[in-house]
């Protein structure tokens, strides 16, 4: 297939401070550039009072003058409700929407912050489109390991209000590691991947199985980033320059500024800051080096420390930190030598700085869309199963063998016997779905594995699902006796589901979840009740005249309540539970009764028997 003839999807990072996307090209992933050759655009979006919407670095340069109406840092807000933001120090105003989610409100018009990355998202589609010549209509967006369900749809409709389908949200850290090339490394390989960004701190610890990257743990700091080194700087510069009462512009003027000297100082020794025209028509200047950011910088950077000792005790690594396969830099701020250090030295071991930390989440986006559009041959996905998978069980209920959002490819499986005596074989009805009993999820296949007929109990039938990474399921059922296999192959479905139906079977799983559980317990117990009257049956031609006449008389009436209970309508599972109870109990001298005579026999017989030792 060439790459004209399969369909494009762009990987995009949609960042707190900036959104960079990307593309997989000639077999390479590759960031693009918009006219003015840049790769990174400012997560920012202003609101001319009867213009058009600003985004990217025009939007950024009205901040300081128009703080109320230039929104940056919207993804903090997004899926989120007022309550959960409001220490974030934001310079606009928000409110509660209707459905209680954040708004952002400006003069007398009001946003959902899906509404305001829906237009960051739409230049990064502009840029994508002018630099490819050819429409975008797809896109993988990346998040942080932490966003919840919610943060995870807000997120996904903002790529639909900007026209792109969102074929994958993925985790940011699995993206930056795909950058690194780090599917490469062996089986079970663990990995951190260590994001300070403009505004938050993320430390995530992700392990490879069989080609997939699992994230064990994340911790972080949702308010620690390149930002606050940019304010000590500030504080720094103020008093370096005797500053003091400076308005708004100013310090706006002052902290980019220190921004620009922050990023200078990360390759320069020194760096001389420059302020013309700063005081009227007074001009300033006045050198920093790389040592004063440092020692300004050192006690924020700190904050990074116990988050990540946190994730690595999570993920039971504990103090072994040096035995992680790799350590890896991503957000622009750990381009400062300072933060280098102190991960070398947190982590015990030299982190691997072989990609742009700036660029590496938008590359792994574009590096999993190319995958996604057949542009990249290996394989990695990083797919789950929609809903849960597994086959009927005697009486009619679901019994899961893999459960819902497992990812794929995986393996499990269980045990199952002969429920009656004399079966000939079972029937393997393999289900999808979320509901309690059988009939009530889709069929996906069917078949019967035939075994030799024998007591109830004697079959033993392993029954195995397995999901590679094309999404084809494999049921197996093995006769465990005579070791004979039958194999049932079922294409994309169980892994390829419309959305929607996936959303109605949840739905209805919720709405069923009391009257479905209600008959699983009266299909178990019923299922008890047979197993018992069946036995007593047994019991009782056993013993025959054996049983002293009181117990008789106890266990009739109580198989008379089991018997009663069975046909109660409409169905009460509880009284039946009772019911089971109550027969147990009165049986039990009944089985005494027969261990005995079990023994009685067992040692007639071992009298009467010939016996090979003396
Ligand atoms: P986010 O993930 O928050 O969207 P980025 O990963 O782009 O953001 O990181 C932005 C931060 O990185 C800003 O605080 C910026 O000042 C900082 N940064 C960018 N380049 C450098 C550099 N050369 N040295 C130090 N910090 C830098
Ligand atoms: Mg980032």
């Amino acid at each position: 297939m060439s790459e004209s003839e399969t369909e494009l999807i762009v990987g995009i990072d949609l960042g707190t401070t900036n959104s960079l996307v990307g593309v997989v090209d000639s077999g390479f992933p590759i960031l693009l550039a918009d006219e003015s050759g840049r790769r990174l655009l400012p997560s920012a979006v202003s609101f001319p009072e009867g213009g058009e919407p600003l985004v990217g670095e025009p939007a950024l340069r009205n901040r300081s003058l128009l703080p109320k109406t230039t929104i940056t840092s919207v993804k903090r807000l997004m899926g989120r409700r007022p309550a959960e933001v409001e220490n974030e120090d934001l310079s606009y105003e928000i409110r509660s929407g209707s459905d209680g989610f954040a708004e952002v409100s400006i003069q007398d018009q009001f946003f959902r912050p899906e509404e305001i990355s829906a237009l960051i998202l739409k230049r990064l589609k502009a840029t994508a489109e002018a630099a490819l010549e050819e429409p975008v209509k797809k896109a993988v967006i990346t998040v942080p390991a932490y966003f919840n369900d919610g943060q995870r749809n807000a997120t996904k409709r903002a790529g639909e209000l900007a026209g792109l389908e969102v074929v994958r949200i993925l985790n940011e850290p699995t993206a930056a590691a795909l950058a690194y090339g780090l599917d490469k490394l062996g089986e079970q390989s663990r990995v951190a991947v260590f994001d300070l960004g403009g505004g938050t701190f993320d430390i995530s610890l992700l392990e490879l199985r069989e080609g997939v990257f699992e994230v064990v743990a994340t911790n972080g700091d949702t308010r620690l980033g390149g930002d606050d080194v940019d304010r000590a700087l500030l504080s720094l510069l103020t008093e370096k320059l005797s500053l003091s009462d400076l308005s708004g512009e100013q310090s706006a003027t002052l902290l980019e500024m220190a921004r620009r000297a922050k990023e200078a100082l990360s390759t320069e020794e020194t760096f001389t800051v420059q302020l013309p025209f700063f005081q009227g028509d007074q001009s300033l200047t006045c050198e920093v080096s790389r040592d004063e950011l440092e020692r300004a910088a050192q006690p924020i950077l700190d904050r990074v420390r116990k988050p990540c000792l946190r994730a690595l005790a999570d993920a039971k690594i504990g103090d072994a930190a040096e035995q992680l396969d790799q350590v890896i830099l991503v957000g622009g701020s750990t381009r400062m030598p300072l933060v280098r250090r102190m991960v070398a030295e947190i982590f015990g071991q030299e982190p691997n700085t072989t990609q742009h930390p700036d660029e590496a989440v938008a590359l792994g986006a574009a590096i999993q869309a190319g995958v996604l559009c057949g542009r990249v041959r290996q394989v990695v996905l990083l797919d789950v199963t929609p809903l849960s998978l597994g086959i009927e069980t005697y009486g009619g209920l679901m019994n899961v063998i893999l459960p819902r959002n497992t990812t794929i490819p995986a393996k499990a499986g269980e045990l199952f016997t002969n429920p009656v005596a004399n079966q000939e074989g079972m029937s393997i009805r393999v289900l999808q779905g979320e509901r309690e009993m059988a009939r009530d999820n889709w069929e996906l296949g069917y078949f019967t594995l035939a075994f030799e007929p024998g007591p109830k109990g004697s079959a033993r039938v392993g029954v195995q699902f397995e999901i590679d990474e094309n999404g084809i399921l494999k049921v197996l059922a093995r006769d465990t006796k005579t070791n004979q296999d039958t194999v049932l192959k079922i294409e994309n479905s169980a892994v390829d589901v419309e959305d929607e139906q996936v959303e109605a079977m949840i739905s209805e799983s919720v709405e069923h979840a009391f009257s479905d559980m209600n008959e699983r317990i009266w299909t178990e117990a019923k299922m008890k009740s047979e197993e018992m009257l069946a036995a007593l049956d047994m019991a009782r031609a056993a013993l025959g005249e054996a049983l002293p006449e009181e117990e008789k008389a106890t266990v009739l009436s109580a198989e008379k309540a089991v018997r009663e209970a069975l046909n109660t309508e409409p169905p009460d599972a509880q009284k039946l539970k009772q019911a089971n109870q109550q027969l147990d109990e009165a049986t039990e001298p009944l089985a005494a009764l027969l261990v005995e005579k079990a023994m009685a026999q067992a040692l007639e017989a071992q009298m009467t028997a010939p016996s090979a030792e003396s």
